[in-house]
């Protein structure tokens, strides 16, 4: 029983829409790639959606009622089922040391407002709720999506238990650091990014907690974010710091899927797979939570 190593991955099929952004459409074909058994030691698990009320701890109630009410119910039902995981994920790292989500679109939302892409920022919320459920003193919210975390730094830019660090190859939802628990840097060029990435890992030292939001965006062939230069390979190296740091530190960590669009040399199924690097990471390193006392 001690070599067990599991991976709590959430998803259910409520996550997907049919059509539309890959925000929202592709964790199917990646939920299916896992189910198929690519990635040895994952376990897929469909999470509850998450309730009204816990939404209120971040967003405005007349936004929250809006969604609610919108006439486009298989949407709402979508980011209601993808945020539940995201919370559902960050309750599982705490057992398991490591825990994920195939949910996209939260780092920009606002809070009493959609934006880019995402409607609730679920990265918020997690981090929130390390704090107030799981009595953590400091949780790191590490982004790596292509575009900047202007949503999170909005939401819980001022709450002092709370550290961001975002690395970004695109200043769109750009935000400015005002406390020395915000780091940022929107990199120029790929061969700035793997430094700005440890650097980023530098910034977050000391924190119990870690959710990162994986975005995959920066690739070079994805027609929104992509950058010149960065490669799958960088890309995986990518990963490979950040849960190699996650191992080594002994801190629980959680990721989400974040950006990953497709493009002239990109489908559903390429965009899809560009996310198994984080999962394969994920699955890999081992982390023993600390026992609550
Ligand atoms: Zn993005």
């Amino acid at each position: 029983m001690t070599s067990k190593n599991n991976l709590p991955i959430y998803w259910g099929p409520d996550y997907v829409l049919d059509s539309g952004v890959e925000t929202r459409t592709k964790s199917g074909p990646l939920a299916k790639i896992l189910i198929g058994g690519e990635v040895p030691g994952v376990n897929l698990i469909a999470p509850l959606p998450i309730t009204r009320e816990e939404l209120l701890a971040i967003h405005d109630e007349q936004y929250i009622d809006g969604l609610i009410n919108d006439e486009k119910p298989e949407l709402t039902r979508s980011i209601f089922a993808s945020t539940g995981g995201v919370r559902d994920a960050l309750d599982a790292m705490f057992v398991h040391g490591k825990a994920g989500s195939l949910s996209s679109g939260l780092h920009h939302a606002k809070r009493d407002h959609e934006y880019g892409l995402c409607y609730i920022n679920g990265l918020a919320l997690a981090a929130l709720r390390a704090i107030s459920k799981h009595g953590v003193k400091k949780v790191a919210v590490r982004d790596t999506d292509s575009h900047c975390g202007g949503g999170t730094f909005q939401l819980v830019g001022d709450n002092e238990k709370i550290v961001i660090a975002d690395v970004s190859c695109n200043s769109y939802d750009i935000w400015q650091p005002n406390s020395d628990r915000h780091h940022l840097k929107v990199v120029k060029s790929a061969n700035e990014y793997l430094d700005a990435v440890k650097q980023a890992l530098k910034h977050i030292d000391g924190v119990d907690a870690l959710i990162y939001n994986a975005g995959m965006d920066p690739f070079e062939d994805c027609m929104t974010g992509g950058m010149p230069g960065i490669t799958r390979e960088v890309l995986a190296e990518r990963e490979r710091l950040v849960a190699q740091w996650c191992e080594d530190t002994q801190t629980p960590a959680m990721f989400v899927l974040a950006g990953g669009y497709g493009g002239k040399n990109l489908d559903l199924d390429g965009v899809a797979r560009l996310h198994l690097p984080t999962i394969r990471e994920f699955a890999r390193i081992r982390i023993t939570p600390k026992s609550k006392n």
